[in-house]
């Protein structure tokens, strides 16, 4: 047997060789002055356009004063699970106010979304059932079915057919079908409509993780399951995360009394781990409530959605089908979307290379996000950038 250190050497070896390794920027100023989307990153300052801060609430300055008003009020740290002491009147509200935004009867708050998602779906799914996932689903959905032990099995991306053909070949006594609401690494909205009615003619229940829809999506960016005119009878779970567009941290699962009780008794997922701290429901009920009403954000992206798709067509990029403001440029190998990160980077835009596993080989892409905070000028200067790239 190779010794440990062997292995690593190898194993990391391999991934550079293939163009997959991963490193993280730190970032040391967040944003910088004169713009609120700018940031220092290996010391120079880059316009971000790859945070899935959508609505720009992050750094909101009442969203940043609920979090200090609560910290010096109810302290940094929850101290203990929800179960336990953790659940502080903080929580309680915000669950309180998720269930009325999203129109359930109940919301239960989870320390992050791959938590949240973990608990959706193990917690539904026991070893002899099925569980059906789009094959572009986020990781999170994908492990939480190997974590329940369920035979797991993907359909084509985004085809209700395909899922229906799923269903019928599949045998099973209960089936848990998994969606994301809006693709995070293609930005294209699941045909929840289509999805939910197979669903319903072969009696399976439909969980819609909506982390990027959610804030932007919709009314009152009530979602993707509310712009389907989806309610709780068409998809009983619904999975959110609170940092994307709330632009705090944190997720929950909002669905009927009684599922949501259940998972209180069930989701080891909710029960052993510490609570949120209370300060961050706090400013994610400032955050949500600024959502709701700042009806201008979307508008704001709505324009700039437009008007990228114009210039990136105008250009000749190669896009995915995005409504919203996840807009991928497909260049293929890892090595292509390496080198186009690092070209914007030379003109002062940080977009990230997102390659395999998290999207499928040959699509390594840019993964450029908007962001309501952006100016027409950060607009230009991205498309300027991208149309002289190298083919
Ligand atoms: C980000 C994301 C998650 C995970 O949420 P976290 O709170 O970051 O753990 C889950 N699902 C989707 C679709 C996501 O994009």
């Amino acid at each position: 047997m190779a010794t440990l250190a062997a292995m690593l050497g190898t194993a990391l070896e391999e991934i550079r060789a293939a163009n997959l390794h991963r490193a993280r920027r730190v970032v040391e100023a967040f944003p910088v002055p004169g713009s609120s989307i700018a940031v220092v990153v290996d010391g120079e300052r880059r316009i971000n356009f790859c945070g899935n801060d959508y609505l720009a609430l992050s750094h909101h300055p009442a969203v940043r004063a609920a979090f200090i008003e609560a910290a010096q009020r109810c302290g940094v740290g929850s101290g203990a699970s929800h179960l336990v002491t953790g659940h502080s009147r903080e929580h309680h509200a915000l669950e309180e106010e998720l269930a009325a935004f999203v129109g359930r009867p109940r919301a239960l708050l989870f320390s992050t979304g791959y938590m949240a998602n973990l608990a959706a779906i193990s917690s539904l799914a026991r070893r002899q059932d099925l569980v059906a996932g789009d094959r572009l689903n986020h990781a999170s959905l994908l492990d939480a079915g190997f974590v329940s032990g369920a035979r797991v099995k993907r359909f084509t991306h985004a085809s209700a057919p395909a899922l229906d053909r799923l269903l019928t070949e599949e045998p099973f006594e209960r089936a848990i079908v998994a969606t994301d609401g809006v693709f995070s690494m293609d930005g294209d909205v699941a045909p929840l409509a289509a999805l939910a009615s197979v669903c319903r003619a072969r009696g399976a229940w439909l969980v819609v993780d909506d982390a990027h829809g959610l804030g932007v999506v919709g009314p009152a960016g009530r979602g993707s399951v509310d712009a389907a005119g989806l309610g709780l009878d068409d998809v009983p779970v619904l999975v959110g995360t609170l940092g994307k567009a709330f632009g705090t941290f944190g997720a929950f699962i909002a669905g009927s009394h009684d599922l949501i009780e259940f998972l209180i008794q069930k989701a080891r997922s909710y029960i052993y781990t510490t609570a949120l701290p209370p300060a961050v429901a706090a400013a994610t009920r400032a955050s949500l409530r600024i959502a709701a009403e700042d009806g201008w954000r979307r508008d704001r992206l709505r324009v700039l959605i437009e008007r990228f798709r114009q210039g990136a067509g105008q250009a000749g990029l190669n896009l995915t089908q995005s409504v919203t403001p996840i807009q991928a440029v497909i260049l293929g190998e890892p090595r292509s979307a390496l080198e186009a990160s690092a070209a914007l980077a030379r003109q002062g835009l940080w977009v990230a290379a997102i390659r395999p596993p998290t999207v499928p080989p040959g699509t390594s892409r840019l993964r450029i996000t908007l962001s309501a905070a952006h100016s027409d000028e950060d607009l230009d200067r991205l498309l300027n950038a991208l149309s002289t790239l190298p083919p």
